[in-house]
């Protein structure tokens, strides 16, 4: 916390703002009983909610901010999600178990004796896997529309995931479909549940590539930031497509991270991220509830403003980088319209154009994106 708060110490408002969400978050701080214990004495409803704040403390906090009869779908859709995402991340288990798991892991949701024991890298997932019945018991008290796209979604994500563990992210159309499974399919989902919801119309176009372009912005972002964490766990999401047109192994980069190399794959890498902010623009545009918007903007603010330090950014290729978390708390705090949310990007959208200077590795191309991009959203805003 005061290292946070010294990050943003030049800025005022992220200090309040980074006290105020300080004192939001203790409200809904985890429970301080491991979660084995937990599942011993809770109701399933109060469970989900523990098992949902233990696994993500920063899901659990916003969730809160969704209304009310958004939350119990939207935290179960995540717990089970997390719950095959489980499955696809953990290395013990035999193939052959892991992809019939996979492809039948939506049939589990009619199925209230379901459990697994052993599976997953982490405690509490194990615990979530162990005690699943308290979701499939939840899940039934959901209206029949938030099921159908509950089902639906988990169904199509993990024949996905199956699909993935016998192939590797080779082609761009390859990047963009394990994308579109692991995150393009959680905008879709949400999208069904809002409109279930009654809260948002059916124009949101819920299966359609606006809703794809949130998850695969997030994601991109994400893949792009963790490319040094995922290369020591052996992990490689990166297409080959474009890294072998800088190196003949993807750990070069981080060997001569600040190589010609190795910062035009990043580059491009982010160029091709920058590629879905029209399509996230307009689904942005087309959200109708203000606590709805708050919820699917702040994760797109925060991607942009990543995106903006990762480029041409060689730390990225050796460690860690972060954005401040001031940055999220003020999004978290106070209000955010689509107003704001066209300013941020152009922010984001001018820090790169900045370092997109003569030499700068793929900056040319870059700097034509970011044009491209913005004659998009000025032809699409007229639309609006
Ligand atoms: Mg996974």
């Amino acid at each position: 916390m005061l290292l946070t708060l010294y990050k943003s110490a030049l800025r005022p408002i992220e200090v309040k703002a980074l006290l105020k969400l300080k004192i939001r978050g203790n409200r809904y701080a985890p429970p301080g009983e491991p979660l084995e214990t937990l599942a011993g004495k809770l109701d399933d409803k109060a469970f989900c909610y523990a098992a949902l704040a233990k696994v993500s403390r920063s899901f659990a906090v916003v969730i809160q901010q969704l209304p009310e009869k958004l939350k119990d779908p939207v935290c179960v859709f995540y717990l089970v999600l997390r719950a095959l995402d489980t499955v696809e991340d953990d290395m013990q288990l035999p193939l052959d178990k892991k992809l019939l798991l996979l492809e039948s892991f939506h049939e589990k949701l009619e199925d209230e004796k379901f459990f697994l024991e052993g599976v997953g890298d982490h405690n509490d997932y194990r615990v979530l896997l162990k005690n699943y019945p308290k979701v499939t018991r939840m899940f039934k008290t959901l209206d029949k529309n938030s099921r159908r796209t509950i089902i639906q979604i988990t169904a199509e994500m993990g024949k996905g995931m199956a699909d993935f563990s016998q192939k590797e992210i080779e082609t761009l159309a390859d990047f963009d479909l394990y994308c579109h499974y692991v995150a393009g399919l959680v905008g879709i989902g949400l999208s069904g549940l809002f409109v279930a919801s009654g809260l948002e119309k059916l124009s949101l176009n819920h299966r359609g590539r606006r809703s794809n372009a949130m998850g695969l912005f997030l994601q991109k972002t994400n893949i792009i930031r963790d490319y040094h964490e995922d290369l020591y766990a052996d992990r490689t999401f990166w297409p080959g497509e474009i890294w072998r047109q800088y190196a003949s192994n993807l750990d070069d980069f981080a060997k001569a991270p600040e190589s010609e190399n190795a910062l035009a794959c990043l580059n491009r890498m982010v160029t091709d991220a920058l590629r879905h902010i029209p399509d996230c623009m307009d689904y942005l545009g087309q959200i109708q509830d203000e606590k709805i918007f708050r919820f699917t903007a702040i994760p797109q603010v925060m991607a942009i403003a990543t995106l903006a330090k990762l480029y041409n950014n060689h730390r990225v290729l050796r460690g860690v980088v972060k954005v401040r978390k001031g940055l999220a708390a003020r999004l978290m705090v106070y209000n955010v319209d689509l107003n704001k949310v066209h300013a941020y990007f152009e922010k984001g959208l001018r820090q790169i154009e900045k370092k997109c200077k003569n030499g700068t590795p793929y900056g040319a191309e870059t700097k034509k994106q970011i044009a491209s991009i913005r004659s998009e959203i000025k032809k699409h805003s007229r639309k609006i």
